[in-house]
């Protein structure tokens, strides 16, 4: 079955506005066993009229959203009524509904609401429990070959989302299959070129049938393995993180500050961090997870070289002999942070954020992570992408998975610095 998904409004072609809805309809379409084959984004306007005509003429199923509203620019309705030759009646009930919604604000509707109540021959209302605009669900069943589904609904997140759960999934639910059966291998540490040579051959060898995709993000690769059965899906993500170790973070959607929280609450460890560098992007991070602070005791931001004294206890004088961006204070900072909180794992990072280029011993991008615990202590010289928002978040990343594997790491075995 074909699947295409139309997006309207000028809105998200201007990038005023995510597309929130590819996102969220691709991700629930999969739970129903269907694949959203093409998507496009068209302007408010005329553009629809071509777009839609286009998809009529490839797809089983068509979802359009936005343009159902009560302005000049919103004309889904109108174009979908005249592309599948239906008149468009007068609905009192839709009326009613939109006048209730006015009057409990207090206000009368003006008549260009009307539009809204406008109904095309044949099609079935949907429901709006949460704004004035109707969705519509339409079956064309002209010409051979199978019939077309057509569903047109509201452009606010808050209206369609409830709307699509309620009215819509359950149809397309009985018109796909079981759900498919993807796997996503959350990697970190391997580049994407090097992760592919390591797995596709083997994978492909074993498992044919499986769709195999890659997904880069700042320091880290997803691994997606797609198919139809959620049996060979699962040993095929077996397979591949047998192979793969602990570079595999999460087999889920889980994020790798989600782990973190996870393995230190099972452990019962304390984290905090010592940051310079990232500003705080760590426990950003850790305390975006609910339960954190069953775990997390608390960041020292120290930007400056004097608050890395004052605050960590950095000798000034190690700042002037090695450096602020060095692997002796990001260790003095882990130190400090370890004694003065109390943590069972402390964490500090310094490093050039760019996007000056920095001097060619400390270029933009360079950055020290330190750990410290009671078992051990080690620090690691990283390169990050040298521009400010893509380096704190792959410093982040970093500092995070150091936290990860040694939540993980069996007890007697100590942490390697390089
Ligand atoms: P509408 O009146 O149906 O055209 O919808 C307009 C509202 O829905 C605006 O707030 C838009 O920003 C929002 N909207 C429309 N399409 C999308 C989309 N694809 N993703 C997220 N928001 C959207
Ligand atoms: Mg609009």
């Amino acid at each position: 079955m074909i699947v295409e998904l139309l997006n309207t409004g000028s809105e998200l072609l201007l990038g005023q506005t995510l597309n929130t809805h590819a996102r969220y309809l691709g991700r629930r379409l999969v739970e129903c066993g269907l694949r959203i084959s093409r998507q496009t984004t068209v302007p408010d306007g005329p553009e629809i009229q071509i777009a839609l005509a286009e998809a009529l003429a490839r797809a089983h199923v068509i979802i359009v959203t936005g343009g159902l509203g009560p302005t000049s620019d919103d004309v889904t309705r109108d174009i979908a009524a005249g592309l599948l030759e239906r008149k468009l009646h007068y609905d009192p009930a839709i009326f009613e509904r939109i006048q209730e919604r006015f009057a409990r604000r207090g206000l009368t509707p003006p008549e260009s609401v009307r539009a809204q109540a406008m109904v095309p021959a044949g099609a079935e209302v949907l429901t709006n429990d949460h704004g004035t605009a109707p969705g519509l669900y339409l079956q064309d069943s002209r010409g051979t070959g199978p019939s077309r589904h057509v569903f047109l609904l509201p452009g606010p997140p808050r209206e369609l989302i409830p709307m699509f759960e309620a009215l819509v999934l359950p149809r397309l639910k009985a018109m796909g299959g079981p759900p498919i059966a993807v796997r996503i291998l959350r990697t970190i540490g391997i580049p994407e070129s090097h992760l592919q040579e390591r797995v596709e051959a083997p994978l492909r060898a074993r498992f044919p049938e499986v769709e195999i995709g890659y997904c880069a993000r700042p320091g880290e690769v997803d691994l997606r393995l797609i198919g139809a059965s959620a049996d060979t899906i699962q040993r095929a993500a077996a397979f591949a993180a047998a192979d793969l170790g602990d570079a595999v973070y999460a087999t889920g959607d889980e994020n790798l500050e989600d782990i973190v929280v996870r393995l230190a609450t099972a452990a019962g460890a304390h984290l905090a961090t010592a940051e310079s560098c990232t500003g705080g992007h760590v426990a950003d991070k850790i305390t975006s997870v609910p339960g954190a602070s069953a775990i997390f005791l608390g960041a020292t931001i120290v930007y400056s070289n004097q608050e890395k004294t004052r605050q960590l206890g950095v000798p000034a004088e190690l700042i002037a002999r090695h450096g602020a961006v060095s692997k002796e204070v990001a260790a003095a900072m882990a130190a400090g942070c370890f004694e003065r909180t109390g943590a069972d794992h402390a964490i500090a990072l310094t490093g050039v954020a760019g996007p000056d280029p920095g001097t060619p011993e400390k270029p933009a991008g360079l950055c020290f992570i330190a750990h410290r615990s009671m078992r051990d202590a080690s620090v690691k010289r990283h390169m990050f992408p040298p521009d400010r928002p893509a380096f704190k978040d792959a410093a982040a990343q970093a500092a995070l998975d150091i936290l990860r594997r040694r939540l993980i790491l069996p007890p007697g075995i100590k942490e390697k610095s390089c």
